[in-house]
């Protein structure tokens, strides 16, 4: 089965940014409940969540006395606006730009004199705020036979609810300019849903079935389903990904997936994956086993051990030493043991419904957790084969694996253990994987660790950090609002991007100087090919909604079969030369 992600899918620019607000507040501020009025977003999860930190939705301005209220995109009217402010309560205005706009027209017609009709749907919280600025001329009409139930008007000024269908809108307009004298006619619709919209209804006629998620009581979300449905194709609508199991696809070659604008990414994520592990029974038998072998690496963290491994070949290379497989699998039992644990540990497992990893991780923890200890035996028996040293070594590496997140701190103190330091787990890993990668080869040979294991450790270590901030940066979103503080939540996306753009500049220069300076083999340049391939996935990060969040995670993740497989290449021209 071919899975078509649409460009187009998730939030909108006004639900990212009054998301982005109330969690920046939630992060910031840790006095008392933030209230939103009215669902933040519509998706049950994800509400609950938001909940769990101190983010409650409440449906009227009764309900408080007090606090802080945010208003979500959709906006509100005047009166409710008043009604906070005799309140005394504070007002924190997340209205979308694009509604504001309307709101702004309406204001300025009604005072010149005109009717304002709003084309949309009235029970809709935006619509209900939109009257509130048109009073007391104000009317709502959901289609051209509301038209010709409205009373006769002078000056009509007519404007849409943001997320209307343009079609529709035009017809409602051109029988309002039949019916009455002075209609001046307003484009309101947001372009983000026309962009969707239109990408929805070209999707339809490349694909055999098409799947909308997003929340029930999505007016948007309703919109793309009557899009694509009105274009023959059979469309169905999920919340979440376990919707598809009562939905036949099999005889679907092509199925096409877009979300609505409050549909958060992770829930999409989980659709497309679904999609692809389970329904692929169309298309190359090969092709799409070799697609599902790859997710499944990924998702249970394999492709992560398989990453350690090559990069502890790449630090034996590049410190002139032999391969040794032994050092390998230390490198690749050891990060799949951490990995694992860590991961089985994590305080917000599960707290994210449709999240890639959460999933396949909760279903089988205990298998996890044995396959965790188990894989640091196999680390820990074939380090005692690799000599005293390097078994001691691990030990204190394990021990400081597992201690990464046991309470440590004194009480009083805001950080209980070093999992509570900002940004520390992109920083543990990466030191784990450099420590493992590059000075276990050293000492598994009875050497100390001299200049070319330095190098290899900064080199390993900027590799694995700039992935992991660059995996970050995909799950912001997720991460944010369950409260985990890795870089791109602390720093913000756009400047960790900006970060991993310097960070690779800098190994790149790095790699040159030691090539220059022949501490360590010519070989190292062919490293260079990893710089740029970070900036592909920086590019990739930009145009996330083409893929699902473990296809990301796969191609980030194959950083480190690109360095392997530049400095073999590498390596196998040079002996061919010198031969
Ligand atoms: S759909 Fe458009 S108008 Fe509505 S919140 Fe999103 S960006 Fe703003």
């Amino acid at each position: 089965m071919m899975v078509k992600l649409a460009q187009t899918a998730g939030f909108c620019m006004g639900v990212r940014r009054a998301v982005d607000k109330v969690l920046h507040m939630a992060r910031s501020s840790g006095s008392g409940p933030i209230y939103t009025y009215g669902e933040l977003i519509h998706n049950p999860p994800t509400v609950e969540l938001l909940k769990r930190r101190g983010i409650i939705p409440i449906e009227s301005l009764d309900d408080i006395d007090r606090g802080t209220v945010v208003v979500r995109a959709h906006g509100i009217s005047p009166r409710e606006r008043e009604k906070l402010k005799e309140k005394n309560i504070t007002l924190v205005d997340a209205t979308c730009p694009k509604v504001a706009r309307v709101q702004a027209i309406i204001k300025k017609h009604v005072s010149m004199g005109y009717n304002v009709v709003i084309v949309g749907n009235a029970d809709h919280p935006e619509v209900r705020g939109l009257l509130g600025y048109a009073e007391p001329g104000g009317i709502v009409v959901a289609d051209v036979e509301d038209v010709d139930r409205l009373p006769e008007l002078e000056k009509v000024c007519v404007v849409a609810q943001t997320t209307r269908n343009r079609r529709h809108y035009e017809e409602v307009c051109s029988r309002m300019k039949e019916r009455f004298p002075e209609v001046l006619v307003f484009n309101t619709i947001c372009d983000s849903t026309e962009r969707r919209q239109a990408e929805v209804l070209g999707m339809t006629g490349e694909v055999d079935v098409m799947i909308i998620v997003g929340g029930r009581n999505s007016s948007n979300t309703k919109e793309l389903l009557d899009i694509s449905r009105r274009s023959g194709t059979p469309t169905f609508q999920v919340e979440t990904a376990e919707e598809l199991r009562d939905i036949n696809l099999d005889k679907a070659a092509r199925v096409g997936v877009s979300a609505g604008a409050s549909t958060p990414n992770w829930i999409t994520d989980s659709v497309v994956d679904y999609l692809t592990l389970y329904r692929g029974k169309e298309g190359n038998f090969l092709m799409n086993a070799l697609v599902r072998l790859w997710l499944f690496a990924i998702r249970t963290d394999i492709y992560s051990a398989v990453g350690a491994g090559i990069l502890s070949s790449v630090s034996m290379i590049l410190q002139g030493r032999p391969l040794s497989l032994i050092n390998i699998l230390i490198a690749a039992f050891y990060v799949y043991s951490m990995h694992t644990f860590n991961r089985i540990q994590d305080r917000y497992l599960g707290r994210i419904q449709g999240s890639f990893r959460d999933e396949t991780y909760l279903k089988h923890k205990k298998i996890y957790l044995w396959a965790s200890v188990i894989s640091l035996a196999l680390a820990l028996l074939l380090s005692l084969a690799a000599g005293k040293g390097v078994f001691f070594f691990l030990m204190l590496m394990s021990l400081a694996g597992y201690l990464y997140r046991f309470r440590m701190f004194p009480l009083g103190l805001p950080l209980k253990s070093l999992r509570d330091i900002p940004g520390s787990k992109n920083i543990f890993i990466a030191l784990g994987w450099a420590v493992v990668a590059a000075l276990i080869p050293p000492l598994a040979e009875g050497d100390y660790p001299g200049i070319t294991a330095v190098l290899s450790f900064v080199i390993v270590f900027t590799l694995v950090f700039m992935k992991s901030i660059i995996s970050d940066m995909v799950t912001v979103q997720s991460d944010q609002l369950v409260g985990r503080e890795t870089f791109p939540v602390v720093m913000g996306e756009r400047n960790s991007g900006k970060l991993v753009r310097w960070l690779s500049m800098a190994l790149g220069l790095f790699i040159v100087a030691v090539g220059a300076t022949g501490l360590m083999p010519p070989i190292i340049l062919s490293l260079l090919t990893v710089v740029f391939y970070v900036w592909i996935c920086l590019e990739l990060c930009d145009k996330r909604a083409k893929f699902s969040s473990t296809a990301l995670e796969g191609f980030f993740g194959t950083t480190y079969i690109v360095a392997g497989a530049a400095v073999f290449a590498g390596t196998l021209v040079a002996r061919l030369l010198n031969r």
